[in-house]
């Protein structure tokens, strides 16, 4: 838009109207509001000018109806400027323009002829309510016109045809009537229009102001004042460059106009441009105008339209700020970060992820994520991000795998969360990927020093426990052998010749061992020069048949460098049909055990096949069952107690409570022969919560009697089962309640893994617990090591204890040691105190020792023994001695 336009479009048609109508004409309040006297100046000159007149028709000033008529005129204008309309009813402010006829009268009657010079004056009075009274009052003025007309015929005289002065009164009357009503039609549409204008004018949230060739504003709308600061009043007629203009571009504008008024075009009306405005404080502000011309009456009118964009530059810069802000800490943040596509496109990533993926310079852009996943994590993955994406899921936080640009696996912690736009929908992703590979490996290592043995490298107990359970529980029927065999000479020679050599002699039995095997049998090393093998779907004679082999494979001398040593073993069998109820796997091996035992007995080198006799038939079972249920009822169950040692000052820093069976044929028994039948049938939570209160009452007894140490705390196992109640945190409270003693002073054991295994059921206890203020210790700990985090959220967590299968090993291999200081370190860096149980050896306490483990429990400091035989072994100068 260059060349200048004369007037169509809408907004210029408005300011350009504007700019003769004045929307203070209210109808009917003219004596009101500013510019009064503008208004009411052209009748009061016209009151004026019969007196003006009065030579010309004969008058004299000193006629007294003169005077009356000067007076009256006089009292008019008084009235107009002193009386206070705006109180008054709007209908009063029709007499002063009614008081013309009188006036007119007056003079009409102190100059009579028929030609009198005052008639048109009577034309005065409709003419102001033509423009500003109202119909009612028109009509009013109009009648009263005639009737003083006709007032000159009869009452006043002075007209000498009587029928040509009533025509002249109907004929002014008619005239009047039609062109006042049509004036009054103009001017009410007129003032319509501008009302409209001005509204919409004052609608827009643009500054509008016209002003003409001379910079002079003629308009200047509701939002020109709010943004310039300037009002209506004081603008209309001033200078807008003087007003609205930085000094210094004051001259420019000038330039411009006048470089229209010449060429007919300017740079300042070629669309929106930005400039600077002043307020009327003299801030100087960013605007945007358009500027348009139109001709009015011969004289250019320029449209200005003015937006404030201060907030927008700001905003922008403020926008652009927080963007670097974001960009920077993107870039900074150590970790990698990207903003991904809903689809799973790279479409920025940071300098940490190129370097952790081995993509640098941004070479991932434009890649999917799962372009670099690896291929077992890519379903997971991207199952999760359709769920963000469809808003099912707020943000997915994963341990996965990236495929590194060398192909290597890089192990990442990694949280995806959606970006919404303003309607809330997903439109990016933001991802967070830290490298945890370190982590992962150290876990990895750490679950396999867990499960195997370090020496052999053959699974130990705990792995073989879990083997012989999963190949139980599976549903084909068919049978499970253990054959379970026992160095028989091992001791002898590692006593003798040395650890380095016993080592190599376990390593030689495991590979020979090894051979042995079919696909999908398990070896085991159980500990010292114990191992077992698992074989599935075996019968009775095909497990004597691996049995014998075992015997024939030690048979042959050990090449010990020149030593020839010579190394059988002993052997026990037991064959289990997998059944409803699964295979005990603690049963199983206890059955081999037993045969193994058998075998030695019978004179080594041999194998035994476990057989019913040796410890119970499933008819058997059934009696053991009834046998301990009438047992408990009888009070046959006893609580033994074994310390648990500072493996510092070798003081008794506590006691584990653990159950007794005083069976009245078989002697006392342990709870591996008859917990299992607990277990199953649920007499387990009877004898847990005997043993509770049992020890609480027991541990209360001895706090008194002995002044035992404030630290003293007695430990209590409880089963999975018993977790599982939700009635278990009432009996806790109830037990100690009763006992009196310290809830601090109880410890309750729970295995590492029924805190894995059925989390959500065994933790829901926990908080209940806590708040009865008891503490917490992982029992058997490093079975299931796989997660710390687990651990990490039990509260009033106080201490683990390793699981006696890591401790086993420490006297036999220098390797053993790092499994336990891995698990001495984790406990340490989470705060908890390490236990050491199953210690049998002087090595493994000093070992234990050495490796900061802070207190252990087993045979080589006591036994678990009965309440009245604890008390004795309170003496720590004892334990002092045992670990001197
Ligand atoms: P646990 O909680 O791991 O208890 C430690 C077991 O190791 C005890 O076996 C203890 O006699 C034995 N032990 C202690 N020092 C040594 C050592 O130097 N060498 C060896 N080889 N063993 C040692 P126990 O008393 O036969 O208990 C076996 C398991 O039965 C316990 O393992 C525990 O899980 C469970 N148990 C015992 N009493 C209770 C009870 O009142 N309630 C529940 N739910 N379970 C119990
Ligand atoms: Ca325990
Ligand atoms: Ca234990």
């Amino acid at each position: 838009m260059t060349a200048p336009q004369s007037t169509t479009g809408a907004d210029r048609g408005i300011g350009a109207n504007l700019r003769w109508i004045r929307a203070d004409l209210v109808p009917g309040r003219f004596f009101e509001g500013p510019e009064v006297l503008r208004r009411v100046a052209p009748f009061v000159a016209a009151g004026l000018l019969p007196f003006a007149l009065l030579p010309f028709a004969d008058g004299s000033l000193t006629d007294p109806r003169i005077l009356a008529a000067a007076a009256l005129v006089g009292a008019m204008i008084t009235a107009a400027f002193t009386i206070p309309w705006s109180r008054l009813p709007m209908w009063v402010q029709a007499i002063p323009p009614l008081a013309y006829f009188p006036v007119v009268a007056l003079l009409h009657d102190a100059s009579p002829g028929a030609l009198s010079p005052w008639y048109p004056l009577v034309a005065l009075v409709p003419a102001w309510f033509a423009l500003y009274g109202t119909r009612g009052e028109l009509a009013v003025s109009a009648l009263a016109q005639g009737a003083l007309l006709a007032l000159f015929v009869w009452p006043l005289g002075g007209a000498e045809d009587t029928a040509a002065q009533l025509a002249l009164a109907a004929a002014t009357v008619l005239v009047t009537w039609t062109v006042g009503g049509r004036i009054q039609g103009i001017v009410g549409e007129m003032r319509r229009i501008a009302g409209e204008s001005r509204a919409i004018l004052n609608g827009v949230d643009e500054a509008f102001i016209a002003v003409d060739e001379d910079c002079i504003v003629h308009e200047w709308n509701a939002q020109a004042e709010r943004t310039f600061g300037w009002s209506r009043d004081e603008m209309i007629g001033a200078d807008l460059v003087e007003h609205a203009t930085p000094p210094e571009h004051r001259g420019r504008v000038r330039d411009a106009i006048a470089e229209f008024l010449t060429h007919g075009h300017s740079r300042l009306m070629d669309g929106r441009t930005e400039a600077r405005a002043m307020r009327r404080d003299g801030t100087i502000f960013p605007v945007e105008m358009t500027v348009s011309s139109q001709l009015v009456g011969g004289r250019w009118v320029f449209n200005v339209l003015v937006h404030d964009i201060g907030k927008r530059k700001r905003t922008e810069s403020a926008l652009s700020e927080a963007e670097e802000r974001f960009r920077r800490a993107f870039e900074d943040i150590g970790v990698g970060m990207a903003i991904v596509s809903t689809d799973g496109v790279f479409l920025s990533v940071n300098a940490a992820l190129g370097e952790l993926t081995g993509y640098p310079n941004g070479e991932l852009i434009g890649r999917r994520f799962a372009d670099i996943s690896h291929p077992d994590d890519v379903e997971a993955d991207l199952n999760a991000l359709a769920e963000i994406v469809d808003g099912e899921r707020y943000a997915y936080r994963t341990e996965k795998r990236y495929l590194h640009a060398s192909g290597q696996p890089v192990w990442i912690a990694l949280i995806v969360a959606p970006i919404h736009d303003d309607q809330g929908d997903v439109v990016h992703m933001i991802s967070q990927m830290e490298d945890i590979t370190e982590r992962k490996q150290a876990e990895a290592k750490l679950t396999h020093q867990a499960l195997h043995d370090p020496l052999t490298g053959l699974p130990n107990r705990v792995l073989f426990a879990d083997r012989v359970r999963m190949a139980g529980a599976r549903r084909d029927g068919g049978n499970l052998a253990v054959i379970y065999l026992d160095l028989d000479t091992f001791k002898p020679v590692n006593d003798t010749l040395g650890h380095a050599v016993g080592d190599r002699v376990l390593i030689d039995v495991a590979r020979r061992l090894e051979r042995l095997l079919r696909e999908g049998d398990t070896l085991a090393r159980l500990g010292g020069d114990e191992f077992a093998i698992l074989c599935e779907d075996v019968d009775d004679a095909e497990a004597r048949k691996v049995a014998g082999r075992v015997i024939e494979a030690l048979d042959r001398p050990f090449m010990i460098d020149d030593l020839e040593l010579r190394q059988a073993a002993s052997v026990g069998v037991a064959v289990r049909r997998r059944g409803r109820r699964g295979v005990n796997a603690e049963e199983i091996l206890r059955d081999a055990d037993r045969a193994m035992y058998k075998a030695k007995a019978a004179g080594k080198s041999r194998f035994a096949v476990y057989e019913g006799w040796m410890g119970g038939s499933d008819d058997s079972q059934e009696e053991l069952e009834r046998d301990l249920r009438e047992g408990i009822g009888a009070g046959q169950l006893r609580v033994h107690y074994q310390p648990e040692i500072d493996l510092q000052t070798g003081a008794v820093t506590g006691a584990e409570a653990l159950v007794r069976w005083e069976h009245p044929e078989r002697g006392l028994l342990e709870p591996s022969q008859f917990m299992f039948i607990a277990q199953a049938t649920g007499l387990i939570a009877e004898i847990d919560d005997f043993v509770l209160r049992q020890a609480c009452h027991q541990a209360a007894r001895w706090r008194e009697e002995m002044e035992a140490d404030e630290q003293f705390t007695v430990s209590v196992n409880l089963s999975e089962h018993r977790l599982a109640d939700p009635g278990l945190s009432g009996q806790i409270a109830q037990a100690i309640a009763d006992s009196q003693l310290p809830p601090a002073s109880l410890c309750l054991e729970i295995a590492e893994r029924s805190v894995m295994d059925r989390r959500a059921q065994a933790l829901a206890a926990i908080p209940d617990i806590e708040s009865l203020g008891v503490r917490l210790l992982v029992d058997d700990f490093g079975v299931a090591i796989s997660s710390f985090s687990t651990i990490k959220r039990l509260p009033r967590l106080t201490a683990i204890k390793i699981d006696s299968s890591f401790i086993a090993g420490l006297g036999v291999s220098s390797e053993d040691s790092s499994g336990v200081a891995a698990i001495v370190g984790l406990a340490h860096g989470l705060k908890l105190v390490a236990i050491a149980e199953g210690v049998e050896t002087a090595e493994q306490a000093l070992t234990l020792r050495g490796l900061g483990c802070d207190r252990a429990q087993g045979f080589y400091f006591a036994r678990p023994r009965e309440p009245e035989a604890f008390g004795e072994l309170l003496d720590s100068a004892r334990y002092g001695e045992l670990l001197a």
